[in-house]
């Protein structure tokens, strides 16, 4: 599926913009969200909602920043993202 261009107005990456983003926080992360790619939409509400702004426009995760808590899968509402263990990525 082929995104729609957005204004320049809206930053990249939400956190970027609020300066947040100084320090790698991920590594206590207990669950990571994993999009499903077949079953995303490009909707961008996950983009729009993770509090830490670790979702790109394009729909990926920065896992060095990335909290797991969850939030982008609640609001997903296609079901693309599944929050999966972390210790199975180490
Ligand atoms: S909320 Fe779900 S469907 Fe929408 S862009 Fe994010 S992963 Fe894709
Ligand atoms: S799990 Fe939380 S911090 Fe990580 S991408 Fe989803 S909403 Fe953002």
């Amino acid at each position: 599926m082929r995104l729609k261009p957005l204004p320049d107005t809206i930053p990249d990456c939400t956190a970027f913009e609020a300066g947040y983003l100084v320090t790698q926080n991920g590594g206590w992360r207990s669950e990571r969200p994993v999009i499903d790619e077949a079953k995303c939409v490009k909707c961008r509400q996950c983009y729009l909602y993770c509090p830490d702004g670790t979702i790109s426009q394009e729909i990926s995760v920065d896992y060095d920043f990335c909290k797991g808590c969850g939030i982008c899968a609640k609001i997903c509402k296609p079901g693309a993202i599944a929050m999966r263990r972390e210790a199975d990525y180490a």
